[in-house]
């Protein structure tokens, strides 16, 4: 809805004109509002929100004889600040409800009520004195004589001389403790003109030094041969695939030093910021100011302090290393974009609007700001991939490690047949067993990779089959041992696990499959004296716990890195013998087009973590299809072979990069209006948009949150103008919503679905 302008908050200007571009693009391409866009871009403190607050009502003479106790507390409040909300009201009457009497203060008006923006960020400004128009610095006795006996004012003169800096300024607040001086006699100084107050913005005098590339490592052979191929070939983005601890962050590190000395800025982006600690050290030692890291996990004071200063910069050189939603900062002289790990993810923002994907609005934004852009992966995305074959992008290869060693060696097992023979050692295959406590001797670490948190991953009754469920989901709830709870890893319902079978009373009830927690309870168990860490979401929820565990492994105080795909992101440890892969089967037959793109990558990555320095690395994998493709295609390091049998499928099945997907959730509460409304929803874009329509259907899980949810797929050839879509779509959802005006059903829109 458009609101009027009340006011103009800012004296200058805190988003950068390059960047309404931008966010035009966004809202239109992921068909959301520009408001929406904005909300997401903006941290927290650059936003003002509205309140009511409480004015004294000037034209009016207030009787003291009219007030009652508490009306007369209140206008006294008011008459020491003049405008109060009424929590603030509340906090300096003690009323727990003072809404009562303020109605009455209106009633008398007395009072007004008004609208106010609240919150908003307020720069840190230092108070600075300098000197003022009636001092002459080449006569300063002249001004002493004038001060007469005024010992304090004597004093603050000759502290300002003796404190000031090469600007000839001093902060206030130093001047007057040094001098134990008080407010009062600085004020007189600046009455005679001598000295004068001011207030200063904080980044006025930032300034980059010119950014040293001293101290990087020289690149091996091969680095700067990839090095060469990009800087020839930058003016077209570029696909780096380069396998895992091929040293590919090297080459990035150079290519951002290159931009930088041509006094542009850099976005560097990594799917994580957590894990990249290491990183982020080491080019602090190489950019030192010119660094800015951003990230959702910062508090809103340093998110809105890093936009501030890269706005400041304009456009002098800057390196911004940032997870997704760094592509929204105030960039004004982009020269390069980096996307580490392009087939992340985490790049996907799926809540709220935008649903944007960082990595293709990367490659919009530096297009804009004519930024040379750089995708990197050792399993790339396999739309990067067909792209850089299409001869869109520049594909630059890196096939060997850094310092030659060679990939680690992968074994499978078939859990199917372990368990026919009985040999499995609780989860574990027994050469999984013997080869932890094998690479522990060796005083080597071990990763363990298994893609569910919790202890168990669902509760059944063995009577009658009945498995425990979200009171609002469709989800099984996942048992948590350490706080003895079952809870739903989607909406957060928590509930103490039931004795008894809630259908049927048995008391048979079996918790079934297993999560990280349980195989840490598990190792345990079998390795006593083994140390044990668990990274996953239960784990790191607090703002240093991804830092310590990965430090504690760093500093070889842990063996066993217990993990779910957190640990398959860009690790870079030197001393892993052995990678653990506890189950390949989830990822391979996960219900979707891109299960087995997504399970190579999950287990390339993985595997990648092991023998990155010194020897080579053993992976041992466990799963009951030992012999399927995807497997057969990590084991030989064969990216190209799943590639081409995914493109042969997807070209069949009409799905990306052939054909371009736009996915449309319905939501309601009631079942029966969703069927209903989604059922003629889904006619009316037949009648547009023909068999390209799919659905409504029932995705997997046909309540989440309390909301039933069908889903319309839209599959487009590439040929067809998105634009002209995109607007039929909007204008035909619009008109169905306002003839459905009562009871509505959400319309999500979800542009190039993951
Ligand atoms: P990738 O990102 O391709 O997986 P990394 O950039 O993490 O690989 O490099 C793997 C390892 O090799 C790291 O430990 C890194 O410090 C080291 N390394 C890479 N390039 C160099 C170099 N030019 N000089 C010294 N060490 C390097
Ligand atoms: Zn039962
Ligand atoms: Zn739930």
């Amino acid at each position: 809805e458009v609101k009027d302008i009340l006011d103009a908050e800012d004296a200058s200007p805190i988003i950068a004109e390059a960047q309404i571009e931008f966010w035009e693009w966004l809202a239109q391409y992921y068909l959301c509002s520009e408001g929406e866009v904005m909300n997401a871009a903006l941290p927290g403190g650059l936003k003002l929100e509205s309140e009511m607050v409480i004015q004294r009502n000037l034209a009016k003479e207030i009787i003291d004889a009219e007030l009652s106790d508490a009306e007369y507390l209140i206008v006294e409040a008011l008459e020491q600040q003049d405008r109060l909300s009424i929590k603030e009201i509340a906090e300096i009457t003690g009323f727990a409800n003072p809404l009562f009497t303020i109605k009455e203060l209106l009633s008398k008006a007395y009072v007004v009520l008004e609208e106010e923006l609240k919150g908003g960020y307020k720069p840190r400004q230092a108070r600075l004195v300098k000197a003022g128009p009636e001092l002459n610095e080449d006569d300063v006795s002249a001004a002493f004589e004038g001060l007469g006996n005024a010992a304090k004012q004597r004093e603050l003169l000759l502290g300002f001389f003796q404190y000031r800096n090469e600007r000839g300024e001093v902060t206030a607040a130093m001047l007057l403790k040094r001098c134990k001086a008080s407010d009062g006699s600085l004020k007189s100084l600046e009455a005679k003109g001598l000295l004068e107050i001011f207030y200063d913005d904080p980044f006025r005098h930032q300034h980059s030094e010119d950014p040293s590339a001293n101290g990087l490592f020289p690149l091996s052979e091969s680095q700067q041969k990839a090095f060469d191929d990009i800087t020839q070939h930058w003016e077209q983005p570029i696909l780096l695939h380069g396998v895992t601890s091929s040293g590919k962050t090297e080459v990035y590190t150079h290519l951002m030093a290159e931009v930088l000395k041509q006094g542009r800025q850099v976005l560097y982006l990594v799917p994580e910021i957590a894990l990249t600690t290491q990183l982020i050290q080491r080019l602090e030692r190489f950019f030192g100011e010119d660094l800015l890291v951003y990230h959702s996990r910062y508090s809103d004071r340093e998110r809105v302090e890093t936009w501030l200063k890269l706005f400041r910069k304009g456009d002098k050189p800057a390196l911004v290393i940032g997870a997704r939603s760094s592509i929204f900062l105030p960039f004004q002289n982009l020269g390069l974009v980096i996307v580490d790990e392009e087939h992340e993810n985490s790049y996907k923002q799926y809540e709220p609007a935008p649903r944007y994907h960082a990595r293709d609005a990367a490659l919009v934004l530096a297009q804009q700001q004519n930024a040379h852009v750089i995708l990197g992966s050792a399993t790339p995305a396999y739309e990067s991939y067909f792209n850089a074959r299409k001869g869109k992008y520049h594909l630059v290869e890196m096939k060997e490690r850094y310092g030659a060693i060679a990939l680690p060696e992968i074994r499978p097992f078939n859990l199917r047949e372990l368990r026919k023979r009985k040999q499995m050692r609780g989860y574990f295959a027994p050469e999984l067993v013997d080869e932890i406590e094998r690479q522990m001797k060796k005083g080597k670490q071990i990763i363990l990779f298994q893609n569910r948190r919790g202890f168990s991953t669902f509760l059944q009754c063995d009577t009658c089959g009945h498995v425990m469920q979200c009171r609002n989901c469709d989800i099984s709830l996942t048992y948590h041992k350490h706080r003895h709870q079952l809870r739903c890893h989607v909406c957060g319902y928590n509930t103490p696990p039931p004795r008894s079978c809630p259908a049927c009373k048995s008391q048979q009830v079996r918790s079934l499959g297993f999560g990280t927690e349980k195989l840490e309870d598990e190792l345990q168990l079998m390795f006593p004296e083994a140390r044990i860490q668990r990274m996953d979401l239960d784990t790191t929820r607090k703002k240093k716990a991804y830092e310590n565990i990965l430090q504690s492994f760093e500093d070889g105080d842990t063996d066993i890195l217990v993990g779910t795909q957190m640990v398959t992101k860009g690790l870079d440890f030197g001393n892993v013998g052995l990678v653990g892969i506890m189950n390949a089967d989830s990822q391979i037959f996960f219900p979707d087009f891109r299960a087995h793109e997504k399970a190579f990558q999950m287990l390339a990555q993985v595997a990648g973590r092991a023998g990155r320095k010194g020897e080579r690395g053993l992976v041992l994998i466990q799963s009951s299809s030992p012999d399927h493709e995807v497997i057969h295609d990590v084991i030989g390091n064969r990216y190209r072979s799943g590639y081409e049998r995914e493109m042969q499928e997807r070209l069949e099945y009409h799905y990306p990069p052939f054909y371009r997907l736009i996915r449309i959730s319905l939501k309601h509460r009631k079942k029966e209006v969703l069927e209903e409304r989604a059922v003629l929803y889904g006619q009316e874009l037949k009648a547009l948009f023909g068999r390209r329509v799919y659905g409504p259907e029932y995705p997997l899980a046909n309540r989440l949150r309390g909301m039933y949810q069908m889903e319309i797929l839209l599959k487009l050839e590439s040929k067809l103008s998105l634009k002209a879509v995109k607007q039929a779509l909007s204008e035909r959802t619009d008109a169905f919503q306002q003839q459905h005006k009562s009871s509505p059903m959400r319309i999500i829109f979800d542009v190039d679905p993951l």
